[in-house]
């Protein structure tokens, strides 16, 4: 895999341009990595909406659950995925990050023992994790992500960094952390972020 024009290049990557997108970065604008997932019952229904030109959202990558990637945008134009977000003195994280949605139904709900997602989809025990998002107090449950797809997460990502000298990642949940609880504890962010940036990271 390498990239190649501001586009991914290998085996199981397929490019579908996105309308939903803004103008190129600014020089030097670009440094961070936004880590989402789809809230979805596929990655096709995902690519889908972000897709769509009158849902006006988007995101770089969408990565499936098997590992399939899927670009929307190329890495050097603004993608609409990050919405009202602040973190440190910064607002607007489009204009300075990578949007990465990763395949995955999100917060699910515990009826009679069954598992549930928002859009009404079963999923079982085995496929859910028991944790505390770091904007809560509760225990809640969440979509599990398999580990291989993690770990094609981690390799895009390495990849990003040494391309576009990404100093940040960060998840939607800490930029607009009133409206958003993704990538959520399913997702390793805090040992993902360690391992990909070692070193202090002060606010931006
Ligand atoms: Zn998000």
């Amino acid at each position: 895999m390498e990239i190649r024009n501001h586009i991914l290049q290998g085996e199981n990557i397929n490019f579908i341009l996105s309308p939903n997108r803004g103008d190129f970065y600014e020089d030097g604008a670009l440094d961070t990595i936004i880590i989402h997932y789809t809230a979805s019952g596929s990655a096709a229904s995902a690519i889908e909406t972000l897709t769509d030109i009158d849902r006006q959202v988007s995101a770089h990558l969408v990565i499936g659950r098997d590992g399939q990637i899927s670009q929307l945008l190329p890495f050097n134009v603004i993608g609409w995925h990050a919405g009202v977000s602040r973190w440190g003195i910064r607002e607007g994280f489009n204009k300075y990050s990578i949007g990465i949605e990763i395949d995955n139904a999100g917060m699910l709900e515990e009826k009679d023992g069954n598992f549930v997602s928002w859009f009404g989809k079963n999923y079982p025990p085995e496929e859910v994790v028991k944790g505390v998002h770091r904007n809560h107090t509760e225990l809640s449950y969440w979509h599990v992500f398999p580990q291989f797809q993690i770990d094609v997460v981690e390799t895009v990502c390495k990849m990003l960094i040494e391309a576009y000298k990404i100093s940040h990642i960060l998840g939607h949940e800490e930029i607009a952390p009133d409206r958003k609880v993704d990538p959520g504890p399913a997702f390793p962010l805090d040992d993902f972020r360690a391992r990909l940036l070692p070193g202090p990271h002060p606010l931006i």
